[in-house]
């Protein structure tokens, strides 16, 4: 057929209803429903009329098909993280254990004890779920949970400091990504911040002059993801926990990341644990569920029962209190725990933090040649010593030794950053999209958190790439 010039062309168009009388589309909307095809007949028909190109019926027919395909695609998709940052907050931090996957569907498919008390009969307390575990686990009174640590922060202050002053170090007002900057938080809280020492050094005394009249909190909030380093200093957390109970004022740790466990146990940097900020005389100590600690989304708060209690009274904490899914997990995750000898082969998190380096350049040399082929003579691929980092404000400055694939685009513009997008951007377009990151030149798939080797190779595999 001839290209005709609009508007005969646009005239000759099939009508939507003729469209979907097709025996093609018959099948479209048995899987698809009705509303979603017609929808895409009518987009796909809008295009071609703008376009301008002389109707096709085959062609018209597999546009419909590919926006009915991308149209089923969820928005919110599984990748491979291959960032080399294993706890990365834009890719959804801890990679969840099956035994919390299985405790979500099952408590999720239908009704549960969220807040029932079963041996009573009676109403429950949501908290009741992880706060026994969460004592155990910490040697803390008491315990409850929220949607995440920046909302543990905000009812502690609310419940313990408003309209009053909050003394912090200097060196301690963090932004940690997006909106998350103490001072901030505060202001939304209702306190006054009472800022003490210096940006490198704080000294005890530096608080304890602080106090006054209108004091109602010694706040410590760990530095995660910068560090201090040189000439500097800091109160001891025991002799601020000492400052604050001869003043009858609370001591309340931010640690972030909060490990449960200790990490030098596995291999890994040392990282304060929250028992230990407890131990040194923190009356509660508030931490992440999905850094460190390896579970869901949550801000976890442990300590002293009377404090405890007052955030549990709190409007706020209705307002960030979990779901049943996240509180499903996080136990199955807290379970984990008690079982220390199996936890690093059982917990992801910890599993790919500890993950010896000369497995993961093995892993390398094996999948090498797959994207070698892949990439045929658009780019070259070696394996290359890396570092990769924990993530969330862990440890900022230890990293992890480990191997990538590092994938060199070809040919004159090699360097540019135009052919280092166009090699990313193809990456991402892979079913399962891989995620890497662009340095010297190249794009660096480490695989420090690649685990599912057979579906990451399939995509690569011969004639399974576009
Ligand atoms: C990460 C972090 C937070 C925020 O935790 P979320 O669970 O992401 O809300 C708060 N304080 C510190 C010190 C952190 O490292």
């Amino acid at each position: 057929m001839a290209l005709s010039p609009a508007p005969t062309g646009r005239s000759r168009l099939p009508a939507v209803d003729r469209v979907l009388a097709w025996p093609a589309l018959a099948d479209l909307i048995a899987v698809h429903g009705r509303t979603g095809v017609l929808d895409a007949v009518r987009a796909e028909l809008a295009a071609w009329r703008a376009s301008d190109r002389a109707p096709d019926d085959p062609a018209l027919c597999d546009g419909i098909v590919l926006r009915l395909r991308a149209a089923a695609q969820p928005r919110l998709r599984r990748v491979f993280n291959l960032t080399g940052t294993v706890l990365h907050t834009n890719l959804g931090r801890a990679p969840l254990p099956p035994q919390a996957l299985e405790a979500i569907s099952d408590v999720g498919a239908g009704a549960c004890n969220l807040e029932y008390d079963l041996a009573g009969g009676r109403r429950g307390d949501r908290d009741d779920a992880v706060a026994g575990l969460l004592q155990r686990l910490t040697g803390a009174e008491a315990a409850t949970v929220v949607n995440n640590t920046a909302a543990a922060l905000l009812l502690a202050l609310a419940a313990l400091a408003r309209r009053r002053e909050v003394i912090v170090s200097r060196g301690e007002l963090i932004e940690i990504g997006g909106s998350f900057r103490l001072p901030d938080i505060m202001r939304e809280a209702g306190c006054r911040l009472r800022e003490v020492g210096t940006t490198n050094r704080t000294h005890l005394r530096d608080h304890a002059e602080a106090i006054g009249e209108r004091s109602a909190m010694l706040l410590k909030v760990h530095a995660s993801n910068y560090r201090i380093e040189g000439f500097s200093a800091a109160a001891a957390e025991a002799d601020l926990a000492t400052l604050a109970r001869q003043h009858g004022l609370p001591f309340v740790i931010d640690l972030g990341s909060g490990a449960l466990v200790d990490l030098a146990a596995y291999g890994l940097p040392h990282e304060p644990t929250a028992a230990q900020a407890l131990a040194s005389g923190a009356d509660l100590v508030l931490f992440s569920g999905d850094k460190l600690l390896g579970g869901p989304q949550a801000g976890i708060v442990v300590g002293r029962a009377d404090l405890v209690a007052r955030l549990k009274k709190h409007p706020l904490k209705r307002a960030l209190r979990c779901d049943k899914l996240t509180l499903a997990a996080l136990e199955a995750v807290l379970r984990l725990y008690a079982d220390p000898d199996r936890l690093a082969a059982q917990l992801p998190a910890l599993r790919l933090l500890a993950r010896p380096a000369v497995q993961i350049e093995a892993l390398a040399r094996r999948l090498a040649p797959l994207l070698a082929t892949w990439l045929g003579a658009t780019a070259q691929v070696d394996v290359v010593p890396v570092r990769s980092q924990i993530g969330s404000g862990a440890l900022p400055v230890e990293h992890l030794p480990s191997h990538a694939l590092r994938l060199t685009p070809a040919g004159p513009k090699r360097g540019s950053g135009r052919a280092l997008e166009a090699l990313a951007a193809r990456l991402r377009a892979l079913p399962v999209p891989v995620i890497g990151r662009i340095a010297d030149a190249s794009v660096l798939l480490d695989l420090r958190c690649l685990e599912d080797e057979a579906g990451f190779a399939a995509q690569f595999a011969a004639g399974a790439s576009a």
